[in-house]
This record gives structure tokens, sequence and C-alpha cells, in this order.
């Protein structure tokens, strides 16, 4: 997929500072984690999933649609068991991101995946909330937890989570509510109790939501009209309505971009199809991310290196995108200065390389 990209162009794009705001923690188990932890819990996975870690890539290689993945997707989830699990899930994710040099993430969780089997919300959030501390010390990354709602769930279930909740987000450990799940049969007008809760008790919550990844871009509009968002995950529908992407620049709305979750679930057949010149000649912030990357064949810098692959951007375009991203991460000023500078240096051992 690499080909067209030089190695100094690779490596800049290696160390560039980033910021990741759609990855969903649950869709960040690997086969190897997976079966290991299948192991320690002493859970037998069905018999028609995948038997070994070879054959579980196979089958993720060639996932037929939406509901195919969910359905890999859930019994996955039913490893997680105790707060370790959830620690270790996490803090793999965050080795991996690091790697490809992430420098601030944001981290989506399902609690109502995991409470329905059985597993508290205490378990899931402790377990992830060790992970974020490790990560903050050791590798030097900060880190949020958004706790997102499942669409598909009765609202009185989403609000019985949000009231769970509270606690959380009181004392700081959960930042932000998302809605993710199967869109277009549940548009976002269904969750305005659930985000007015949130709002009223949290007020500094950062709210957002998943719209426009198939549906039309009236979900988006919706979303931030009626659930008060401040940044809509996917989004990518909104080519299709020049009005809305002067909105979302006017407002520096930005954009959660999925680009190989966007292949794998059939919403584009390339990435080349992505509005991604669409959406800089727009000034539309934007921000590239992994979503489900054990499931989708990449994690955040390979989203980088296919769109480096696709669009062949400048330096310049680069230096946009990732301070795009910072500028919409909920995250202090200082914090925000600090990885401004850190894309500005490596801009400059680059630039003329590039
Ligand atoms: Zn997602």
């Amino acid at each position: 997929m690499s080909c067209n990209i030089s190695e100094h162009k690779h490596k800049f794009l290696h160390e560039l500072p980033k910021c990741e705001h759609h990855v969903h923690v649950e869709g960040t188990l690997s086969p190897e984690l997976l079966f290991s932890l299948a192991k320690r819990n002493n859970i037998t996975l069905p018999d028609h999933f995948p038997g070994s870690v070879e054959l579980c890539n196979e089958r993720y290689d060639n996932f037929a649609d939406l509901q195919d993945f969910l359905d890999h997707y859930y019994i996955g989830m039913s490893v997680l068991i105790n707060e370790q699990d959830f620690e270790d899930l996490a803090y793999e994710y965050f080795k991996k991101a690091k790697s490809d040099g992430l420098h601030h993430t944001e981290v989506f969780f399902d609690p109502q995946g995991h409470v329905e089997r059985g597993i508290s919300i205490e378990t899931v959030v402790n377990g992830l909330n060790k992970a974020c501390k490790k990560a903050e010390e050791e590798l030097k990354i900060s880190t949020k937890l958004i706790m997102c709602l499942l669409r598909h769930l009765p609202v009185p279930n989403c609000i019985e989570t949000i009231k769970s909740a509270h606690k959380y987000y009181n004392d700081g450990t959960i930042h932000g509510l998302g809605l993710d799940s199967s869109e277009k049969p549940f548009p976002p007008e269904l969750f305005e109790s659930c985000y007015k809760l949130v709002k009223e008790n949290h007020p500094n919550a950062l709210l957002t939501a998943h719209a426009g990844e198939e549906a039309d871009p009236i979900f988006i509009t919706n979303s931030l009209d009626l659930l008060n968002v401040t940044r809509i995950d996917h989004g990518v529908q909104s080519h299709r309505d020049d009005e809305l992407l002067k909105r979302l620049a006017d407002n520096k709305i930005m954009l959660s971009v999925c680009p190989l979750s966007n292949v794998k679930l059939q919403v584009v057949n390339d990435v080349k199809e992505l509005p991604i010149r669409k959406f800089l000649e727009f000034n539309v912030p934007f921000s590239i991310n992994s979503d489900d990357p054990a499931y989708f064949g990449g994690y955040i810098l390979d989203n980088y290196i296919a769109i480096e692959d696709r669009f062949q951007l400048t330096g310049e375009e680069w230096v946009k995108i990732a301070k795009n991203g910072v500028y919409g991460s909920f995250i202090d000023d200082k914090r925000k200065e600090e990885i401004y500078n850190a894309i500005d240096e490596v801009y400059n051992k680059y630039k003329d390389l590039i």
C-alpha cells in the first residue's frame, strides 16, 4: 500500500505527533489477546468462531458487511470478564498506538455491551482507568475515556447507563458521551433525552456522536442541533451538503474520520473515494483514526499511510491535519501547546526532505 511513499515521507508520518479521537477499546482486542483471555477465563468460543490467530486474521479480512463484523465483535467481547482484562486490553492498545507516534487519545467504550453480559460498569471503568493512569505515567501520552451508548438498545436502558456513570463523570474518570452501533435505523433524535441528561448534570463533558457514516447528512445536522454535540464521529457523508460543510468549518466542528474502517465496512470501495480534498478545500477540521483497529486491518499510522498513499498530501497539509486534531482534542491549552510544538519540531526535521 505504501509503494508511492518515499522513505522520508514515511518516517515523517510515523513521527508526526498524532491525536486519536475515534477508537473503540473493544475494537482493539487483537486475536492474540482474545485467545489468551479466553484461556485465562476458561471461556469456550462458539464452534463457528475461527479457532486460531491465523484463522481470525483471515476471517477479519473478509467481513461480508457490518452485521458480519458485529457478530465477531460481540463474541470477542465475551472474553473480557475481570478488571485486569480491561486493563490489559486498553494498555495493549496504548502501547501499539504510542509506537505509531500517538501523543493523545480519546477512547470509546460501550458499557452496555458488558453490563448485559453480567459485567458491572465498575469492573469495566476501573480496569480501563488503571490502564489510562499507567499509560500517562509510563508512555507519557494523555488519555480520556468517552462512554458510548449503543443506539440499537432502548432509550430507558441508555438512561440507566448514564445514571450508573454519574459518579465517574463527577470524579473525572469519564470525560464525554458518544453514540455508536448501527446508524441508519436509529436516528439521533431518539437520544435527545440522553444527551440532555448528561449536559444538565455534567456541563463540561464532551458530547459527540457517530453520524453520517452511512446515513444521510441530516443525521449530522440533527446531531448538532438536537444532541448539541461539538464533534462528529465519521461524518464523511457531509460532503454531499456544501452548506453543512461551511457550518462545520465556521464552527470548527471536527470530524473523526476512519479511512480503513470505511473501506472494510464498504462505506467506500477505496480510500481514494473519501472526500479528503473537499474537506481541506472547505477548511473542515478532521482527524484520522483507526475505529476498530484489531478488526479493520490497521492502527492509526496505517490509516495515515492509507491517506498519503491515495492523496499525496504536502508536508504543510499534514501539519494542518495534525494541528486540527490537537485543536479539536479535549485537553487543556498547556497540553495543546506541547503537542503543537512537537509537531513543529518533526516538520522542521523533515521539511526539506519531503
Ligand atoms: Zn466508531
